[in-house]
Formats: structure tokens, sequence, C-alpha cells
């Protein structure tokens, strides 16, 4: 298949859409894996393997036993429980589909398939490609990460198929994540009858918040947010023990390595008190450095085609694009379907976008392999 087929790509759209996959539904992603496997395999050619990790099924072609030199990476799990289909279905309206996944991002990984079968007719076939479509991306990848980064270490590109901005934009950047607790350990001891045998976590807890919200720097984009807060046990009780959650966002990784680091260095101030600092970065940020590159590329290929100039954002939320660029693989973001709403009952996806987005991935793919 060589071109474009309309009917073909919405109705493998319609069957994934109709084929629940809820993150935490392990039979429904079941499921989902034998479809996805089914219509990848009948494009491109060749069977996957799937991966189980904590019984999600991740789904990976590898095309060639050589390096890997382009990676596309999708998910086809979803947030939204088994049975939304049944008041929120598939359905295509003016050039809109519609639907639980129709943006995140079910008609993104059958883009990467069909950009790929694409690909292989024109070139007779793909080797140094990789294909990993996976089951907990909306968990945050525990069990994929793994796979992520062995797949897309050493290649020259990682392109991942979430949904692109308003305008068809890629995703140039994406800020770094890092969750943290730190707790504090006191003494208790009758806040009435002998408070200064007690040692107060609350008031240590409390010093320490203070000290944690002045590290964020807005105007490099750094947040350092003291989130839920417990302490001690009952009113007339020193506080033994105190916690505090702590989310912080960063857009390079010197900021996350500088919130970390003066996170380990905080020291306790009430005297005999002791503070533990758990937790640690989740998700290096893609750095619009790791994606300028492909995204220059990707720019004066769509101009070739005779698509809308390509446009980029750069936005705060992670994916697994962050891992793909945390392993130091040029990583451009936001391949996939251009609509909106995900995560909503508002979720579309454009129909006038997925022949450019094919178009664009096809060529990007054809060239990085083409390229030494
Ligand atoms: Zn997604």
């Amino acid at each position: 298949m060589a071109e474009f087929d309309s009917d073909d790509f919405m109705s493998d759209f319609q069957a994934l859409i109709e084929c629940e996959s809820f993150s935490n539904d392990l039979s429904s992603l079941a499921r989902s894996a034998r479809l996805v496997s089914r219509i990848g395999t009948g494009m491109l050619g060749a069977a996957p393997q799937i991966i189980e990790t904590d019984g999600h099924p991740h789904v990976l072609w590898r095309f060639g036993t050589g390096p890997r030199k382009v990676v596309l990476i999708g998910h086809h799990d979803t947030v939204w429980p088994t049975g939304t289909l049944a008041d929120f279905p598939y359905s295509v309206k003016d050039g809109v589909v519609r639907g639980p996944g129709a943006d995140d991002m079910k008609g993104g990984l059958l883009i990467a398939i069909y950009a790929l079968a694409k690909v292989r007719a024109e070139l007779g076939h793909l080797d140094g490609v990789s294909l990993l479509i996976t089951a907990d991306e909306e968990l945050g990848s525990p069990g994929s990460r793994q796979i992520i980064e062995d797949e897309a270490r050493g290649a020259k590109a990682a392109l991942v198929f979430e949904s692109g901005a308003a305008h068809g934009a890629v995703k140039i950047a994406r800020k770094g994540v890092a969750i943290y607790q730190l707790e504090v350990t006191g003494l208790a001891s009758h806040a009435g009858v002998e408070p200064e045998k007690g040692i107060n976590a609350t008031i240590e807890v409390a010093s320490q918040v203070i000290e944690i919200a002045a590290l964020h720097r807005p105007s490099v984009g750094t947040s350092v947010v003291p989130t839920v807060m417990t302490s001690g046990s009952t009113t007339n009780t020193v506080p033994a023990k105190a916690v505090v959650g702590i989310d912080s966002r960063a857009a390079s990784a010197d900021e996350q390595v500088r919130i970390d680091d003066a996170l380990r260095a905080l020291t306790p101030t009430v005297a005999g008190a002791k503070i533990e600092l758990k937790g640690g970065i989740n998700r290096a940020p893609l750095e619009e450095d790791m994606a300028m590159g492909l995204y220059a590329r990707a720019q004066r290929l769509a101009g070739r085609l005779g698509h809308p100039p390509l446009r980029s954002v750069a936005v705060g939320g992670g994916s697994d694009g962050n891992f793909t660029a945390g392993v130091g693989t040029p990583t451009l973001d936001g391949l996939g379907t251009v609509g909106g709403g995900s995560h909503a009952r508002t979720e579309h996806a454009l129909q006038i976008w997925i022949p450019r987005r094919i178009e664009l991935t096809a060529a990007l793919v054809a060239e990085l392999l083409g390229d030494a």
C-alpha cells in the first residue's frame, strides 16, 4: 500500500477506538494488543513481539538486526475506563473523529503504522526501524520505560505519536517532572505536661516548607510546589512525624539537578529533628535542543510536501519523549493526530491532518534511513 487509503485507515481507526483499552484493565489491553498486532502485521508484513510487564502487553516491531536508526513510539492504552464507549461512541461528522482514544492516541499509533507501510513500499525494507506501542503510558510508563530507553538509546531519532497541538504544531519541549516526599521525625511528648521533652515535627516541617517553596524560579520555568502535608497525631501531643509532598517541574536538566541537589542538602532546624528525602527525578525534560534538528528537518519536508508551515510548541506535561530524550536521542513529539480534548469527553481528531501526518512521518523516516 503506497498511498493513503482513507477507507482502510478509517475502518482501522474505528476498530481501534471500539476496542477499549483502559490502562488498568488488563484483559481489555490484551484484546487491544492483539488488534494492534493484527493491523500492524497486515500493513508491515511482519509480526511483532509482545513484551509484558506487570500484565501490560507492549507491542514491538524491530526491523533488521543492525543498530536502531529510527524509533517510533506510541501507546495503545487510554485513560478511559471500560464501558465508556457506551455513551461516548466512535463517530465521524464533518471531518471530526470522536471516541475514547481518538486523539490520545489510537489515531497517532495508526499514523505511525501507515507511515511505515508507505516507507516499506518505497524503500522495500524498514531495516533499522523500531515501532514500540506500549500499554502503560497513561500510568507514567512504569514497566515500559526500560523498553523505551533500551530501544531509543543510540538511535538517530525518536518520533513520538502523541497528538499535535493547534494548527498541527509538533512538540519540541516538555518539562521534566520530579516527585518527592520529605519525612520529618521528631519525638512525641505531652504538649501540656512536658512539651520541652518533645521534638516538634510540625515546626520542623513548617520551616522546611518555606525553604522548599523558595527554590522555585518561574523566570526559567521551574516550579517547586509543596503539596500534601500531614503532621502529628492529637492536639495535645508534640508531633513526632510529619510528611510533605513536593511536585517540581523544570524546563532544563540543569534546573532539575539544582532542585534535586538543594532538596538533598536541606538540614533540620529544630534541635534533634531528623529529615529524610524520598523520591526523585521521574522524567527528565525534553529540551528544545534535543528536538531542533529533527524539527528543522520536518519543517523542510512539510514544505516540500506542500503542507501548511509546520509550527512547534513547548508544553508542561511529560510523555515518553522525555525518556527518549533522557537517554540522549534526538526526539520529536506531537507527530500524531491533530485535534484536542485529550482525557476529556471533547476528545477528537481532525481527519484533514491524518494524510499529512502520514506523509510527513514517512518522509522523515525515509530520509533518516537514507542518511549515512
Ligand atoms: Zn498519550
